[in-house]
């Protein structure tokens, strides 16, 4: 029987760095370095390496994932695997899963720890990531799973993905559904298909997604927060260059009273989208009293993220603005997610 033939995608991050002559880590291997230092992909599959970028994964660029999601789906392997840094995986991962239709398996993985040091992890995730995209169960249900992440031998919904500690090894974890599969061994042990009827929905609103980058500010709310950038982007006749925001909000939520004015006239001046900075997870709509309690902020025109985390949240509205979505438009599409 013929290998499955998987795509390796490269666009940079730890797991492809190399230490300088300080031993200071920098960006520097490509696709085929990363092939090369497992020989075992060799037995697994038949691979096609690509380079894409040789860049840190905290400062790619929207623009740029979307380029990623063209090549991918003209790639006529029967796998894809893009590998990056760490940092943006739980954003590039979801855009990919906004922006791809494919019935072949796409897994986005990366590295915590890097080559020069003990047992770095980069080597390990990347023979999971493969083994994963060749393996009969996930390629039976490719499309049910959509986009995935393989990182410490556990395989998550890119939708639910998040990074959760800077530095640890076990830094990334779906918090909200639990891993779609585990490795062990030499096996995939299948743990659930994600419910994607929202991502759907999502997909199906969206059409395909042209248009230039139109940035959404991300407003991060904390105790006794006065509000001045919220005042600023309303200040400036462009709103700063944002086309939209989003108010990483208090639990169910909530913003501090104060700013209950600022925010309903920056919902009216741009589609704002209230996410829990609790870190995503389903919101309340119909509990709490006051003018910046749910009931109050969705009368004021604020957009209810649903169960998206904030950073995900950013990442949906900017793709709903670079498709030229209606206000309208997009609080229908964002009330699917809860
Ligand atoms: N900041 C870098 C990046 O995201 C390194 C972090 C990493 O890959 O773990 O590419």
């Amino acid at each position: 029987m013929s290998k499955p033939r998987i795509h390796i995608l490269a666009l940079g991050g730890t797991i492809a760095t190399r230490p300088d002559p300080s031993g200071v880590m920098q960006m520097g291997a490509g696709a085929d370095d990363l092939v090369k230092a497992v020989p075992l992909l060799g037995t697994l599959a038949d691979i096609e390496a690509e380079t894409v970028s040789r860049v840190g994964s905290h400062s790619l660029s929207f623009d740029q994932i979307h380029a990623l999601a063209a090549r991918i789906a003209a790639s006529k392997a029967d796998g894809v695997i893009v590998t990056q840094g760490t940092d943006t995986l739980e954003e590039t991962a979801f855009l990919l899963d906004l922006l791809l239709e494919r019935d072949v398996p796409v897994i986005v993985t990366a590295a915590m720890r890097n080559p020069s040091l003990t047992s770095p992890d980069g080597p390990g995730n990347l023979l999971a990531a493969v083994r994963v995209a060749c393996d009969p169960w996930v390629r039976a249900h490719a499309r049910a799973l959509g986009v995935m992440a393989a990182m410490l031998d556990e395989v998550y919904a890119a939708v639910d993905v998040i990074k959760a500690h800077p530095t640890r090894l076990d830094a990334f974890a779906s918090p909200q559904s639990g891993p779609l599969a585990a490795l062990v061994e030499d096996r995939i042990v299948p743990l659930g298909l994600p419910v994607r009827d929202a991502i759907e929905a999502t997909r199906r609103k969206l059409g395909k997604v042209a248009g230039t980058a139109k940035p959404v500010a991300l407003l991060w709310m904390g105790l006794d927060e006065p509000g001045r950038l919220m005042e600023a982007m309303l200040g400036a006749s462009d709103q700063l260059g944002y086309g939209g925001a989003v108010i990483a909000a208090m639990g169910g939520g909530h913003i501090p009273e104060r700013l209950a004015d600022v925010a309903a006239r920056l919902a009216s001046a741009v589609p704002t989208v209230v996410s829990s900075r609790a870190g995503g997870g389903a919101m309340l709509r119909q509990t709490y009293g006051g003018p910046t309690s749910e009931i109050g902020l969705r009368k004021a025109g604020l957009i209810w993220g649903g169960r998206l985390h904030p950073l995900k949240a950013r990442v949906l509205l900017e793709t709903c603005l670079r498709a030229g979505l209606s206000r309208a438009a997009i609080a229908d599409l964002f009330d699917a997610w809860g």
